[in-house]
């Protein structure tokens, strides 16, 4: 028996859709099973699919996700909302095919976290020096705002408002892009995005640290001043339910273009 849970974001709207998908599911037998789903449906737009995945992130292994856009940008939502009945008779009766998305895992201390889009470490009081090492080699010494540290399914988030590549979500990769650095005869950086492959070791130390903010997907925390972070993609996964074709180059259009 199908296993369900929706979250919405917290609008008219969206609450009202939730309500008519779980109203149509539960009528067709679907159990709806918030502590233990098999497919979890986000209804809003991007930011709600990443609450719903950081809702779940010790269940992923057993959980697909699909998403419903009520009106945001919605990068992760494959129907809108007029799609509704579509989406719950494609739920009820069609395999879906999967599309598994690694996460970037980011060490930090003594914890580990997780992220879907990116890490951004971002100082707007000082200036932000980092020291970025790739598997253990120094690279360079980084004075600016902060680094974006993005996965491919990130790479159309923050990733692109800082000109960094988009980079299709079926390859294993991360990429770095600076955020304002300072460049002059003293301070130098590569200006440009890096694309990493999978294996690779990212570390990042903040040295003079004071105020500077550790942004995961949708949430914050505070490091302590030196703290070393160390970033690779993650062996885990997310698992994104395809019930019919929606082509990366067509979701990049209906996104970006149209
Ligand atoms: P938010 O302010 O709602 O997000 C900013 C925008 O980014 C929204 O339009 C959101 O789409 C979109 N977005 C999120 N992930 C995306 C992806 N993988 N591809 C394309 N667009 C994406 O904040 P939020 O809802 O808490 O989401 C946090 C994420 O927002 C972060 O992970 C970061 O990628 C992104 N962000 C971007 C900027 C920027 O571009 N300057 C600044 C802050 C955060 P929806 O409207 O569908 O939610
Ligand atoms: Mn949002």
């Amino acid at each position: 028996m199908l296993r369900f849970a929706i979250i919405s974001k917290d609008n008219t709207k969206s609450i009202k859709l939730k309500d008519k998908i779980c109203q149509i599911l539960t009528q067709q037998g679907a159990i709806e099973d918030p502590s233990n789903p098999s497919i979890v449906i986000t209804v809003g737009g991007d930011g709600t699919m990443l609450r719903a995945i950081h809702e779940y992130m010790d269940h992923l292994d057993t959980i697909s996700f699909i998403g419903i856009h009520s009106g945001t940008l919605g990068f992760f939502t494959n129907y809108t909302a007029d799609q509704v009945e579509e989406l719950c008779e494609d739920i009820l009766h069609v395999e879906p095919s999967i599309h598994e998305y690694n996460l970037l895992k980011i060490d930090l201390e003594d914890e580990v976290y997780y992220a879907v889009n990116e890490l951004r470490i971002e100082n707007v009081y000082h200036t932000q020096s980092i020291d970025m090492y790739i598997n253990d080699e120094f690279l360079q010494s980084f004075r600016g705002n902060g680094v974006c540290l993005s996965t491919s399914a990130g790479s159309t988030g923050y990733n692109r408002s800082l000109n960094g590549p988009i980079i299709e979500s079926s390859l294993n990769l991360m990429v770095m892009t600076e955020i304002a650095g300072i460049h002059h005869r003293k301070y130098k950086s590569l200006q440009s995005p890096l694309v990493m492959g999978g294996d690779t070791v990212f570390k990042m130390v903040l040295t003079k640290s004071d105020k500077a903010v550790l942004g995961i997907d949708h949430f914050t925390i505070t490091p302590r001043s030196n703290a070393e972070i160390s970033c690779c993609l993650s062996h885990k996964t997310v698992k994104m339910a395809f019930f019919k074709p929606f082509p990366y180059t067509k979701r990049l259009h209906q996104a970006f273009i149209k």
